[in-house]
């Protein structure tokens, strides 16, 4: 397993809300962070019998299925970046096939990989999707387990490379969704740049570990009061 098979958790054919248009998305087995508020914490491990070992001939056979749906692909996980060789050989044949090259190829990360793994990817790379769990580093200790000194370098880093599609924010209610602390995060990225697109994901309880199951979910009207924190913080471009 490196550059032609990658441990894949699952993939769906068709999809609407991981990345511009319609795409297939992987989910790749494995991730470096513990996120107490994970939705598909099953992914978490680097190993699991529920994972598949799947050749870049084997994916794209999955993908030519969709093609006449879908406008790119997305891989996701699971830190997708754990296996950044294989999405690089995938997205290279994506881009080298006559009837693959015309869809895009984005990567859904949790921000932790390093300045050499984004540039790597880069050449055959059209976006990133890099979730922010949170921007104090305590807080983001205490609910992913790890630092987030690598996720603030990456947006910096994607934004340079002309790579970052949006910045993704998972508020959940009384953690890390004040008025200061959205005003704090919206000064922080509209300075990395000022028509960066953020998205707001809803915390649900399905699918998390017991103890984010007893957190409150957020409703639609909450994520328009969060939207509206923002916008009235200077984001333009909100999803
Ligand atoms: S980074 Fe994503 S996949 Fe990894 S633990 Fe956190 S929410 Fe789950």
């Amino acid at each position: 397993m490196k550059a032609h098979h990658a441990l894949v958790a699952d993939f769906i054919p068709f999809s609407w809300v991981d990345g511009p248009g319609n795409r297939f998305v992987l989910f790749l087995q494995g991730c470096n962070f513990n996120c107490l508020a994970c939705h598909n914490p099953q992914t978490i491990a680097l190993q699991s019998q529920r994972a598949e070992l799947l050749s870049v001939e084997e994916v794209l056979s999955k993908i030519r299925k969709s093609t006449p749906y879908i406008t790119g692909v997305t891989v996701s996980g699971g830190e997708a970046t754990l296996q950044s060789e294989f999405i690089y050989t995938l997205f290279r044949a994506i881009k080298d096939d006559p009837e693959l090259c015309h869809l895009t190829t984005f990567i859904d990360s949790n921000g932790s990989a390093k300045q050499d793994t984004w540039e790597r990817l880069a050449p055959v790379t059209d976006g990133a999707m890099i979730d922010l769990k949170v921007l104090d580093e305590t807080k983001h200790l205490a609910l992913t387990g790890s630092s987030n000194g690598e996720v603030v370098k990456s947006i910096r880093i994607l934004t340079d490379l002309s790579l970052l599609y949006e910045v993704r924010l998972l508020l959940l209610p009384r953690q890390n969704d004040s008025e200061l602390e959205l005003a704090a995060t919206a000064e922080f990225l509209l300075a990395i740049d000022p028509n960066i697109r953020i998205k707001v994901n809803r915390f649900m309880t399905h699918g998390v570990r017991a103890q984010a199951r007893k957190w409150t979910e957020v409703s639609e009207e909450e994520v328009l009061g969060y939207k509206g924190i923002l916008r009235s913080n200077g984001v333009k471009e909100l999803a």
